[in-house]
């Protein structure tokens, strides 16, 4: 019901946008209704570091109506082998304030929301009012956590991904469907920080990250959902593995069938 409501008020592209978008408009699964709901898509991107920075950058080039940005942090030297929307003149900016100009000059029809805001039980709600979908592009499972619970609460779908040096990982959540983030991690862990990490690992993932999202809100092709996605790239292996909901989650209840 609410999908239908949602199509018939989807808006028609411009010439302009027929143009941009013609090479993925021309992939049968997608086309121009597809270009339709990704621009009338709220994307929210969680931490604009290594998976943030290409996330947001492909999520903008795709044309997704408005993203939403947030990091709290600020840009430093030892984030620029990886946090590609950053640079030396960025150093000491807040992340968000750097990435914005960038992805407006990326893509000028869109809507770029930058949040200099910590994600907290308390600020949450208000990020996340209109939003559709969030990309999980943390660094800590602390934070992944509240982020989990709040989209579990709230019924927004979200894509996780992670690093750590060579080797990565991403699954998409769907609540009131798949296990959510604290099926799989109940808990925060002792992280090693800071921990290594290359470039082209989060490059990697963040590319996965948002071919689930367009496949997502344009609502075609097959989703890892229900089950998670692991990339080593020093053995340069990958593997898939079922994910199976926690009964005892106290975050989702291990129920939604
Ligand atoms: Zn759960």
């Amino acid at each position: 019901m609410v999908e239908k409501e949602k199509d018939v008020l989807l808006l028609p592209l411009t010439e302009a946008d027929r143009i941009r978008y013609s090479r993925q408009i021309l992939f049968p699964a997608f086309g121009e209704e597809g270009q339709r709901k990704l621009r009338q898509a709220h994307v929210l991107v969680a931490g604009v570091g290594g998976l943030g920075s290409p996330v947001a950058i492909y999520l903008a080039c795709a044309g997704i109506g408005r993203l939403t940005v947030v990091d709290s942090d600020a840009v430093e030297l030892s984030n620029l082998n990886r946090q590609i929307l950053h640079g030396e003149d960025d150093i000491g900016e807040k992340k968000v304030i750097s990435a914005a100009p960038k992805l407006k000059r990326l893509n000028s029809t869109i809507e770029i929301h930058p949040r200099a805001e910590r994600i907290t039980a308390e600020s949450l709600p208000g990020l996340l009012h209109g939003v559709n979908l969030v990309i999980d592009c943390l660094d800590n499972v602390e934070t992944r956590l509240i982020l989990n619970e709040g989209c579990v609460k709230a019924g927004i779908p979200l894509i996780h991904g992670g690093v750590y040096g060579m080797m990565g990982a991403i699954t998409t959540i769907i609540p009131g469907q798949t296990p959510c983030f604290a099926c799989i991690f109940p808990r925060e862990v002792e992280e090693k920080r800071p921990f290594p990490v290359f470039g082209f690992t989060p490059a990697l993932i963040a590319s996965l990250q948002v071919m689930e999202a367009i496949k997502l809100l344009a609502g075609f092709g097959e989703l890892l959902t229900g089950k998670i996605l692991y990339i080593n790239g020093e053995m340069m292996e990958c593997t898939t593995a079922p994910l199976q909901k926690n009964t005892a989650c106290k975050i989702c209840g291990g129920g939604g069938g």
